[in-house]
């Protein structure tokens, strides 16, 4: 694959002589495949250069340059990354087609976020009045196909809803992960371990070829700036070396960073790399820059990290479901209470351990949140007492602290899922909330009856799952929600069904808790409703 960066600044454009090295334009990378798959991803103010380039580029033929062919990742709808779409010139040309991809957005569709931006007090053309035929696609994590590039999503941690891509193609791995804060702010300023949340994140990135990372602050500055969505350039750094990536790209550079800072902190990066023997090479992405990502032959084939379709729509299974919510604290709860409405999600609040398993019995939510401030509140005993539920949905709802402080140890022993870190935004807590009914929503998505064997192994949910845990493959497969859709009768036949095909297919094994939680359901399911004939 072929990498140009057209634009790596973050927040805000900022050209000028102090810029003039890397550059001062936001966002926007072009990637090339071998056989010439065109893939960008976000669309900053770098946008514009990229358009023109691709309006003039004389290798293409006038036939090409007729019927451009592209695709565009947006990671997520913050100026920076959006600002170059009404000015990049191949969007207006009739005959050529564009696919544009971005997170699933719940309260506006993501169409509806891009032409908000091109309304008439903002700018002259509205976006249905390009010329180019545009299909727009709404993501969650999963992974999808765009000609020999596969492409591999997972949510970042920034006060927007923020996807990374991972694009394999060519025998290579190129992640791009802009804009990202860490979860644990020791691991921020790059000496704590990679930890929780951060080890989802290490794994997304894992053994990249290049990985196009967030590195607006330094470690210095970044306790001033903490919440604001972003990572230190050492955290990246740090996170590369963890997750055996090869090269790291820093970007998303800070407006205030000129080009001689940028070089000393780089030169201080390496010099910390050298003492320790690394072969990690770190290099900032400047603005032009083109690099050639080749296959190693020794390092064997990419996997991705995903086999969930990350087009799926999930609104159907989003608005029924609450999100509980257990925090005595007024002025958090009530700041709570607001970022889940704002979501379109109805909140169900509780102030006990009675009550919360009441909740979760009648209207299996899609997530709990809990407050943890001991010694007076012991979040993760109420974390331990749900879990302790005899019932398989506890076991797979996701939990959020919400603490003056972290701790992933006590917090994974109890099977805490996630940590939200006080103080904290309305825009972050929010963020949060939609990723992780986003994810649940995707969990309860059904794969169609298993009417026999031979359309099972047809499904694509299925052969998709081969590569999850056993626990998450049974989720994925035989959901909440594949149950509701049927009568008693047919719920029966077809959990029996599912069950033993899965166990002949060795995909979910009887010793896995959710396996026998579910089976007992399903026993006592049938026994209450007895199939006749
Ligand atoms: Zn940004
Ligand atoms: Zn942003």
């Amino acid at each position: 694959m072929r990498v140009q960066f057209w634009g790596t600044r973050g927040s805000i454009a900022k050209p000028g002589p102090s810029t003039a090295r890397y550059g001062g334009n936001t966002s926007c990378i072009e990637v090339r495949s071998a056989r010439g798959t065109l893939v960008i991803i976000d669309c900053g103010t770098g946008g514009h250069s990229l358009g023109q380039k691709l309006k003039s580029d004389r290798k293409l033929t006038s036939a090409e340059r007729k019927g451009l062919r592209g695709h565009i990742l947006i990671s997520h709808t913050h100026w920076d990354h959006i600002q170059g779409i009404p000015f990049f010139d191949p969007l207006f040309a009739p005959g050529n087609e564009w696919d544009i991809y971005g997170p699933n957005g719940l309260s506006r569709s993501f169409r509806e976020i891009l032409a908000a931006q091109m309304q008439h007090n903002y700018f002259p053309v509205t976006l249905d009045q390009c010329g180019a035929k545009i299909r727009y696609h709404e993501l969650v994590e999963g992974s999808f196909d765009i000609d020999d590039i596969k492409v591999s999503t997972r949510y970042l941690n920034h006060p927007a809803l923020t996807l990374g891509y991972r694009l394999e193609s060519d025998g290579v791995t190129v992640v791009y992960a802009c804009d990202h804060e860490p979860h644990s702010r020791l691991a921020a300023t790059g000496d704590g371990e990679i930890t929780g949340q951060d080890l989802r994140h290490a794994e997304f990135v894992s053994r990249a070829d290049l990985l196009i990372h967030d590195a607006q602050y330094s470690a210095e500055e970044y306790p001033a700036k903490i919440g604001w969505g972003h990572s230190s350039a050492e955290y990246a750094v740090n996170l590369g070396r963890f997750a055996q990536v090869k090269r790291i790209a820093l970007t998303h550079h800070d407006p205030l960073r000129d080009d001689d800072a940028i070089d000393r902190l780089v030169a201080s990066i390496r010099g910390k790399l050298r003492q320790s023997s690394s072969s990690l090479e770190v290099f900032a992405a400047f603005e032009g820059q083109i690099v050639d990502v080749a296959a190693d032959p020794a390092k064997g084939s990419t996997r991705r990290v995903s086999e969930f379709p990350a087009e799926i729509p999930v609104e159907p299974a989003l608005a029924r479901q609450p999100v509980l919510l257990g925090v005595a604290d007024t002025r958090t709860s009530a700041a709570l209470c607001e970022a889940v409405r704002a979501e379109g999600i109805c909140v169900k609040t509780f102030s006990n351990i009675a009550e919360a398993r009441k909740l979760i019995a009648k209207d299996r939510p899609s997530l709990v949140i809990l407050e943890h401030d001991p010694p007076r509140i012991n979040g993760m005993d109420m974390c331990r007492a749900i879990r302790r539920q005899a019932n398989g949905h506890e076991h797979r709802l996701p939990s959020v602290l919400v603490s003056g402080q972290e701790d992933c140890e006590s917090g994974d022993a109890a099977a805490v899922t996630d940590w939200l870190i006080k103080p904290f935004t309305g825009a972050y807590a929010r963020t949060k909330i939609r990723a992780w009914v986003l994810r649940t929503a995707c969990r309860w998505i059904p794969s169609g009856a298993p009417a026999n064997e031979g359309r099972q192994l047809a499904s694509p949910l299925v052969t998709r799952n081969q590569d999850l845990e056993p626990d998450n493959r049974f989720d994925r497969i035989t959901g909440p929600q594949h149950e509701r859709r049927r009568s008693p009768k047919r719920v029966a036949k077809s959990d029996k069904s599912a069950l033993l095909w899965m166990y002949s297919r060795k995909i979910a094994p009887f010793e896995s808790p959710t396996f026998s939680s579910r089976l007992g359901e399903i026993i006592a399911r049938a026994a209450s409703a007895p199939e006749k004939g």
